[in-house]
């Protein structure tokens, strides 16, 4: 086996996971080289749920040459620019979490160092003032960055709401017109080499489908990495307790914000993702502090129309599997792990999943020490996303309900503890270059959740205080004023 290279993936599960790692890799083989051939169970269907992406997720389109304005009108898109947190901190507190820059830095001093220098000096300055992406959401504005590069709302950045089916449909159709091959049927049986390597999966039909590689993509159902290696399951309800969740869509509203809403209610949260022709509504919660009755009830009384399909209950557990790739096993999507939706990560997770897998492609033997590498990348992802999704509830103020209590007193891991007290004592967030979640979006959720630091950099006070301030005035007033004469978000959807 050793040095063989691959020549035949087999994709298990035809969700967003498989038909998005069926398209990248379809992009990057020829098919005479490495063939790739998906297998789904129409019966089992796909969880259908996931319609709130991250910037990263408009990069992939591009590099796949997708028609960016096509994908939009046949997934039923509408632009994203950000989360509009409500009741997090407190009852009645509402912030901003936006994509792209936040800030500019004033010579050669880092933007946040600045603006904590001159709230020092008694400015009373808003964060989300100089976010390009706060102020359009805030205005219901919506224009493309990369159209307005040099000017105030330069820096800017958006991700997209789609509808999980139609994306799927969508990557289908680009990844089977270059050479993937489409199998329908129920895997049963998977078959190992006396290595522990998969040699091949067996449908309910008899049919065989053998190959180098797998990749599960089967969903909860973790059908390879779980059922058949026996990867474990690292459990992270003891840091993210939310363990439900109850999805139900209504008929568009007339007002399509270019935003996600996450709204803390008493026993979780509550998400409104506008798509062209309906909205995806939702509540997370902890099954621990209410019953499915009782959530329902919660997310019924918060709907702005009426319902258009059948409720959904999904149960789920934050955590992933020890290893993700395993022998010639790799896991992408719910196969690998979940994390709650709050910041809508799971999709960009798979993204990231595949273009790791694609920089440590291995031959047929999967040398040992590229399993490695890729386990710590992925794993480091995911330990990123859990302390970014634990800071929301754990800095809450709330103390209104059971819920909201216990979330106050959930032991933090170390990386969250050290990351908050370096925050609280200087206002540097520290990060590392591979990480997913830029300075500014800690910094926004950090003073969302009514996180402040006690100190500035010593450096800054260099700083002529008058210049400073006008230099942070000046890029505040050209974001509003410009931001003004952009169109209106409905306008952009053409
Ligand atoms: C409540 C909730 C909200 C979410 N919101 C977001 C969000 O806003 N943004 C985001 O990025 N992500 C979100 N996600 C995550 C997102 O839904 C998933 O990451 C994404 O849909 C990928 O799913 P999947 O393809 O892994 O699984 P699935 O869609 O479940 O697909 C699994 C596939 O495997 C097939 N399969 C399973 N077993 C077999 C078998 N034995 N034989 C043959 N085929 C089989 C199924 O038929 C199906 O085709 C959310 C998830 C939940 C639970």
């Amino acid at each position: 086996m050793q040095n063989k290279p691959i020549q035949k993936i087999v994709i298990v599960g035809g969700g967003t996971a498989g038909w998005m790692a069926a398209a990248m890799l379809s992009a990057q083989f020829d098919s005479t080289q490495c063939s790739i051939e998906l297998v789904e169970s129409q019966a089992l269907g796909t969880i259908g749920i996931g319609e709130s992406t991250l910037p990263p997720f408009v990069g992939m389109l591009r590099r796949l040459g997708i028609d960016e304005a096509e994908f939009v009108r046949e997934t039923q898109a509408t632009y994203k620019l950000g989360i509009k947190f409500s009741h997090w901190q407190q009852r009645h507190t509402q912030y901003f979490h936006p994509f792209g820059r936040l800030g500019r830095p004033v010579g050669s001093y880092d933007f946040y160092q600045c603006l904590l220098r001159a709230r020092a000096a008694g400015e009373p300055l808003g964060l989300q003032d100089f976010s390009p992406c706060s102020v359009m959401a805030e205005q219901g504005r919506f224009f493309f960055p990369e159209q307005a590069r040099h000017t105030p709302i330069g820096g800017a950045n958006y991700a997209l709401h789609v509808d999980a089916v139609r994306v799927a449909r969508y990557l289908r159709r680009y990844a089977e017109a270059r050479g993937v091959k489409r199998t329908q049927g129920l895997v049963e049986q998977v078959h190992r080499h006396d290595s522990g390597f998969i040699s091949r999966v067996q449908l309910q039909s008899g049919q065989s489908i053998a190959g180098d590689f797998f990749l599960d993509c089967s969903g909860f159902n973790a059908l390879i990495i779980g059922k058949t290696l026996g990867s474990e399951f690292i459990d992270w309800r003891r840091y993210l307790p939310c363990d439900r969740a109850i999805a139900v869509k209504t008929a568009a509203t007339e007002t399509i914000a270019p935003y996600t809403l996450a709204a803390a209610e008493k026993v979780g949260w509550r998400w409104k993702i506008p798509l062209r022709d309906s909205t995806g509504n939702g509540l997370v919660y902890a099954s621990e502090f209410s019953s499915e009755r009782e959530a329902r009830g919660q997310l019924l009384k918060s709907l702005a129309s009426e319902p258009v399909n059948d409720f959904k209950t999904i149960p789920f557990v934050s955590g992933h599997r020890r290893e993700m790739w395993k022998h010639n096993c790799l896991a992408l999507g719910l196969a690998s792990g979940f994390l709650e939706p709050l910041e809508a990560t799971s999709i960009h997770l798979i993204t990231r999943g595949v273009e790791l897998f694609l920089r440590y492609f291995p031959n047929a033997d999967c040398h040992r020490a590229l399993v490695r590498e890729y386990n710590r990348k992925i794993s480091a992802d995911y330990e990123e996303v859990r302390d970014f999704l634990m800071l929301h509830y754990c800095a809450t103020d709330r103390q209104d309900t059971p819920f909201w209590r216990y979330c106050r007193q959930l032991p933090m891991p170390d990386s969250l503890a050290e990351r908050l007290e370096l925050f609280r004592a200087s206002g540097n967030v520290g990060q590392t270059r591979d990480e997913l979640f830029r300075p500014s979006s800690w910094q926004s959720v950090f003073e969302g959740m009514g996180v402040r630091p006690q100190n500035h950099s010593a450096r800054v006070n260099q700083l002529n205080l008058q210049e400073l301030k006008q230099a942070l005035s000046l890029d505040k007033h050209a974001i509003r004023a410009m931001v003004a004469t952009l169109p209106k978000h409905e306008q952009s959807l053409g």
